[in-house]
């Protein structure tokens, strides 16, 4: 398989690189100073692309790409491959679902845990020897609240069940009630945001959830209520947010993604209520491991003309 080229769309792993490079032609894009040169002379021998949840492939590389037969993806999120070119043109994509459900779903409750009880704070706190001088401020209780789950996915489903274990009652939003779970559904956003404490978005970043978190959830959600976001920046209107903490119209917000990453609004730096993670939900050693074994695991399975181990149905 060593004369199929890999376009990776930007730097990964030292493993996962090591591991194609083994098996393929592999091409860093960042390495390649002018892109259309490049693609001139070796397009015709690139047949896999291999990115992840902030470099996918959009409708411009693809069509670059006369001979791509495969995406395979470094991620669970599908909103930055152009799903419906590679459906037009027979392209296979492979995505890494089960692989990082746990990690995001303790990232979740993680940030539940630090955002309520005000961690980032009263670490700093210690640090700085406020504590010499008084006591550190109240926080808020997490076990029972009420949590709001949009999206109960895999990593949603893993979230509420790590919830249970807190006495949190679970509701949550989707496209349709799940016939076999006892949480409470609803079809509105923002009846679930008014009727729960901690709101927390766990769905995929579709055209229909782009700002499904908007002014009127945040106010639903109320100067009592927390929103939690694992899922993509995309997902909340960023501006809103920002002025509704600014504003006080919300408790806080735990964030591990945002809409332009890696540029964070700076207003969200210097709020208490407020704790911020870089885009870390399946950032660590296992995990990453893992992931990187299925994306090759998927090349070699469709080089090999064997099933995809994890296909995306298109
Ligand atoms: P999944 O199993 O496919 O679940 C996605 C959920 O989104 C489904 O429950 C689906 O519910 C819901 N959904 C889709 N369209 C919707 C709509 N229009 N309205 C309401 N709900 C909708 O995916 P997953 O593995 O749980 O991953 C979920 C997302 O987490 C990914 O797409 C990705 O963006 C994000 N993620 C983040 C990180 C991180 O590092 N922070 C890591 C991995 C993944 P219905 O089909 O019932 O509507």
């Amino acid at each position: 398989m060593d004369n199929i080229g890999v376009w990776m769309t930007c730097p990964m792993s030292k493993y996962l690189q090591d591991e194609i490079a083994k098996r393929f032609m592999l091409y860093k894009s960042w390495e390649i100073p002018s892109k259309p040169e490049f693609f001139k002379q070796h397009s015709n021998s690139i047949k896999a692309v291999v990115g992840n949840g902030s470099y996918g492939a959009d409708s411009t590389l693809i069509e670059a790409l006369p001979c791509l037969e495969i995406i395979s993806s470094h991620s669970s999120g599908l909103d930055q491959i152009d799903l419906v070119k590679c459906k037009e043109k027979g392209i296979k994509v492979a995505s890494t679902p089960d692989a990082l459900t746990d990690e995001v779903a303790d990232l979740a409750i993680l940030l539940i845990l630090a955002t309520l009880r005000k961690i980032c704070a009263s670490h700093q706190f210690v640090r700085t020897g406020l504590w010499k001088q008084r006591d550190f401020e109240l926080t808020t209780k997490v076990s029972g609240k009420l949590v709001g789950i949009i999206g109960l996915g895999r990593i949603g489903s893993a979230i509420a069940k790590r919830l249970e274990a807190f006495g949190c009652p679970i509701s949550y939003y989707s496209r349709s009630k799940k016939l076999d779970i006892c949480y409470k559904y609803y079809s509105n956003v923002i009846e679930l945001a008014s009727d729960c404490d901690i709101l927390v978005v766990a769905c995929s970043l579709t055209k229909e959830t782009r700002h499904i978190i908007n002014r009127e959830v945040i106010n639903a959600l109320g100067p009592n209520g927390f929103l939690i976001n694992i899922g993509r920046g995309g997902h909340v209107d960023e501006p809103e947010l920002v002025s509704a903490l600014v504003e006080g119209r919300l408790g806080g917000a735990g964030l591990d993604v945002f809409e332009h990453e890696p540029e964070v609004p700076e207003q969200l730096f210097h709020h208490d209520d407020v704790v911020l993670s870089p885009h870390v939900g399946s950032c660590t050693v296992e995990t990453r491991k893992a992931i990187a074994d299925l994306v090759v695991a998927n090349l070699v399975a469709h080089f090999s003309n064997e099933p995809l181990l994890t296909p995306v149905e298109l």
